[in-house]
């Protein structure tokens, strides 16, 4: 028994442990445990984080409430969106920045009508219908931005060199806030897809920037800093371990994680300013992973040749995930993703970014935990993914 579950981590063959086994957990050994080293921490002797379950078997339990086909609910996209209107002109917004030029303040800027900007890479705007009071003088402001390429546009695996100007023009807006504010709360994010969130189909991304950041934090980025202040406990910042490719030294308890994380097998792409990988202890199938190898804190400190890569990153990483789920898996939607950057901006941080396709909602112990079962994995999808990236269409070879 002990033997086929072996064999399958050794070849990735699950056919091998699920034909010739016992199951109903019967096996010498539990599935393998993965942990997301960038949201665990030890506390007291105790792991706190975010947990793999690798569990071969898993694959082959039965799927009654699976859709037998794949249903593709993609809307149209037409030059006449909303957001595109407002980039042609006529219109009145609130204009932050250019990917080259900060234009306004976000705290105090007024709405007013807009030339025609399509000579433009891409633009910052206040978002009309924003949660939060840009001008409440209590400590409770905040401004929400919608960043959107002049391409008229629904992916990011379609234009790299648009997605690089979405993120310039957000690292203009935060770095121009910034310098007259000083450094506030940042959450940022791109909505892809009906099922991400996102009511326009235009590709933006958007970015809250908000004051209080001495007083709240978000459960999940609160893992993710005390995950990082752990490992400088340890001397040691895994990100830029990672990019310099030498090796982890975690203890406490997480030192058998250490070699397997930095697994080479797990790399897709990288130039001098981005390495972009699977995830080793993936939150969903094929979560990728953008880690910047300069030591930074958040987006407003990216350079513009760093912008670019970021850029490329998000677009080979997009097209790479629709292939991958497009070519064998009928129940996750392809086009549809989060991608959202971790980052810090009161404090040391190394900030990533990380990718993901969007389907079904969390099951009940993944709300409790958290974690991922997955029976596959994240270096079988790497390896299919290099695959694809051997027959690139020109416009992403790079
Ligand atoms: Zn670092």
């Amino acid at each position: 028994m002990t033997n086929l579950f072996i064999q399958f981590y050794n070849e990735g063959n699950d056919r091998a442990f699920v034909e010739n086994s016992n199951d109903w957990g019967r096996m010498e050994r539990s599935a393998d445990t993965r942990y997301d080293l960038f949201q665990t921490f030890v506390e007291d002797s105790v792991i706190v984080g975010f947990q793999l379950a690798l569990a071969p078997i898993r694959g082959s339990r039965p799927r009654e409430q699976y859709p037998k086909t794949k249903t593709k609910v993609m809307p149209e996209l037409s030059p006449e969106n909303v957001l595109s209107r407002i980039i042609r002109g006529g219109d009145e917004a609130v204009l932050i920045s250019t990917s080259k030029e900060f234009k306004g303040d976000p705290f105090s800027a007024l709405p007013v009508k807009i030339e025609d900007l399509s000579s433009e890479d891409a633009v910052s705007i206040v978002n009309r219908f924003s949660i939060f009071s840009r001008v409440d003088p209590s400590n409770r402001r905040g401004v929400m931005l919608v960043v959107v390429p002049t391409e008229v546009l629904q992916f990011p695996r379609d234009s790299p060199s648009a997605t690089s100007a979405i993120i310039r023009a957000i690292t203009t807006s935060v770095s121009g806030t910034f310098d007259i504010h000083g450094p506030m709360r940042l959450t940022t994010f791109f909505n892809i897809g009906p099922k991400s969130g996102s009511s326009l189909i235009q590709l933006h991304a958007q970015v809250y920037i908000f004051d209080g950041l001495e007083h709240r934090v978000g459960s999940t980025e609160y893992v993710f800093f005390k995950s990082y202040d752990y490992q400088k406990k340890h001397d040691m910042c895994l990100a830029c371990q990672l990019t310099e490719r030498t090796s982890a030294n975690l203890a406490d308890g997480l030192d058998d994680q250490r070699s397997t994380f930095l697994r080479s097998d797990l790399d897709l792409w990288e130039d001098e300013h981005m390495i972009l990988r699977l995830a080793y202890a993936p939150l969903r199938y094929a979560h990728l992973r953008i880690f910047p190898k300069r030591h930074i804190a958040h987006i407003g400190d990216l350079e513009g040749e760093e912008c670019d890569s970021l850029g490329y990153a998000i677009s080979l990483g997009d097209y790479l995930m629709k292939d991958i789920l497009g070519s064998f898996w009928g129940t996750i939607p392809e086009d549809d993703r989060s991608v959202i950057f971790r980052q810090r901006t009161d404090g040391d941080f190394h900030m990533l970014v990380d990718m993901l396709p969007v389907y079904m909602g969390l099951g009940g112990a993944e709300l409790i935990i958290p974690l991922s079962i997955h029976s596959k994995k994240p270096e079988q999808f790497a390896k299919l993914m290099r695959k694809t990236m051997e027959d690139l269409p020109d416009y992403l070879q790079r």
